[in-house]
């Protein structure tokens, strides 16, 4: 079921040109199921050429056209959805339904940049003489080179991907080596689609090498990442010093607030499904739990009976809700963090530990008490790994919840309409979810603040990164 995966350069599908692959692992068994092409700097070159070639054709393309070869391909992966999906489950660990969830929402966001395509107006300024005519137009702003991570293969993909393409831009996407396959499906849509040759390429290979190589290329205008915010502070030092435009979606730390006038059924379990949606492994999933002193025993006894109900197992099986990690790597580093988190005096509430020696799987974890000098309380866990502690005032809160410089997202729970309304104002944070979870849509921006980055993914600023704004004056 899963193909070894080519790279896509001028609208072939191709090897690298050293012949050079890598094994994709499945996360659930260990076993090899795959191969992947491993690009060199003579694939990159032939990326770029590419690229060049499709963005004169694509920024020539009248948008109509360019929104309607987007639907297209929207509608191919919605077609293609239920095979998509086991093939990202193997690669990456995410049940199924996940995976297909993830899939179809592809397709959403595509659709919705599809429309934006035919909206990215400019304006006429009134002149200051008669015969005059000040001109603002947007323009593609040229090749983007988009570099995704793992965690969600197709979705960090594809925001990036159908933005560019609707404002007319050609884009180099280094897409994620360990879970390769679901994301060359979305590069196939496209190209099933009837996508020009060059418009949009695949590669992959060792993320430093590409990045260093693409990021100073005089070809490449824009650079879009999606990753941890130390790599992103490298890339956006290196899109710094070759003047090129950036957007940079990093890590988070997301505060979870529990007041005492919550609904604490609701907050435990939509935060119990969130904490532990696609094992943990999200920028936004929420992470330092902050709970009011007299609800704190109420939210606890509800947030564990929702976590003793997660069934960990193979993403393949149907009744897995949560996977393996998505690599050997992570378990590890939940290991040291845990351990660290106890040393400083933190309590387990439950999990803590690998889950066997075949596979990934980690147990679905709570620490509680967590002193704010451990480790895990300062770098994201980006695992099945929760932490509750305690607070007494609303300013309590606040405090802790900006005590970070990450600020993508965070999340509370409160009856009070003046709680709800001094949140969405004082918590330092790119999206704030109140007494619900509703981030990530396709229509509503997607971004951080601080070290967690700049740029929006989602909404009508996600075009505005790839179009460039042109000031043409002329007299008749
Ligand atoms: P990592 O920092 O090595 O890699 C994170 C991502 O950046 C990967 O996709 C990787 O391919 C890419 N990358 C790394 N170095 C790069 C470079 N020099 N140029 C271009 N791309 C580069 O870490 P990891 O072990 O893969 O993941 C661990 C951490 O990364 C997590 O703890 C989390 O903080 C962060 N992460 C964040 C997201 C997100 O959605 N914001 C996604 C995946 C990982």
């Amino acid at each position: 079921m899963y193909q070894d995966v080519l790279l896509h350069i001028g609208g072939a599908w191709t090897g690298a040109a050293s012949g050079k692959t890598l094994d994709v692992i499945n996360p659930a068994t260990e076993e090899v199921i795959g191969t992947l092409a491993h690009a060199g700097i003579a694939d990159l070159d032939a990326a770029i050429a590419a690229a060049e070639t499709g963005f004169a054709t694509w920024r020539a393309t009248p948008a109509h056209a360019r929104a309607a070869l987007m639907r297209k391909a929207a509608g191919l992966i919605r077609d293609r959805a239920a095979a998509i999906a086991p093939i990202m489950t193997m690669e990456q660990g995410k049940p199924l339904a996940e995976a297909k969830g993830e899939t179809m929402l592809a397709a959403d966001v595509i659709d919705w940049f599809a429309a934006e395509a035919v909206r990215t107006y400019g304006r006429v300024i009134p002149a200051r003489a008669d015969g005059i005519y000040q001109l603002v137009v947007k323009e593609p702003v040229g090749i983007a080179a988009c570099f995704t991570p793992w965690n969600f293969p197709i979705n960090q993909a594809v925001r990036k991907v159908s933005a560019a393409l609707a404002a007319g831009c050609a884009v180099i996407l280094k897409g994620p080596e360990e879970t390769p396959g679901s994301c060359a499906e979305l590069v196939r849509a496209f190209a099933d689609a009837g996508l020009p040759a060059g418009v949009l390429n695949l590669v992959y290979g060792i993320p430093a090498e590409i990045s260093e190589y693409l990021i100073p290329h005089r070809a490449i205008r824009k650079i879009s990442f999606t990753g941890s915010t130390a790599i992103g502070k490298h890339l956006a030092a290196l899109a710094g010093t070759h003047m090129k435009r950036a957007t940079m979606e990093l890590g988070g730390h997301a505060p979870a607030i529990v007041f005492e006038d919550a609904d604490l059924d609701a907050a435990a379990k939509i935060l119990a499904a969130n904490k532990f949606r696609n094992a943990g492994q999200v920028c936004v999933a929420p992470t330092r739990f902050l709970v009011q002193d007299s609800v704190y025993e109420g939210f606890m006894e509800r947030f564990l009976g929702a976590i003793a109900k997660i069934k960990v197992g193979d993403g393949l099986a149907p009744d897995t809700t949560m996977g393996p990690v998505a690599n050997e790597r992570r378990i590890p580093a939940l290991e040291a963090f845990i351990a660290d988190a106890r040393n400083h005096g933190a309590k387990l509430a439950t999990g803590g530990e690998r889950i066997g020696n075949k596979g990934y799987f980690f147990q679905p974890t709570v620490l509680t008490d967590i002193p704010t000098t451990a480790r895990v309380m300062n770098e994201e866990p980006f695992g099945p790994l929760a932490l509750v502690n305690r607070f007494a005032t609303f300013d309590d809160a606040i405090t802790e919840a900006n005590r970070l410089d990450y600020g993508l997202a965070a999340y509370a729970y409160s009856r009070s309409t003046r709680t709800v309304t001094a949140l969405g104002h004082r918590i330092e944070s790119g999206m704030i979810s109140i007494n619900h979870h509703g981030l990530a849509l396709p229509e509503t921006p997607f971004g951080g603040m601080k070290d967690s980055g700049y740029g929006w993914e989602g909404g009508a600023e996600a075009i505005d990164a790839y179009l460039a704004t042109k000031f043409v004056t002329q007299a008749s």
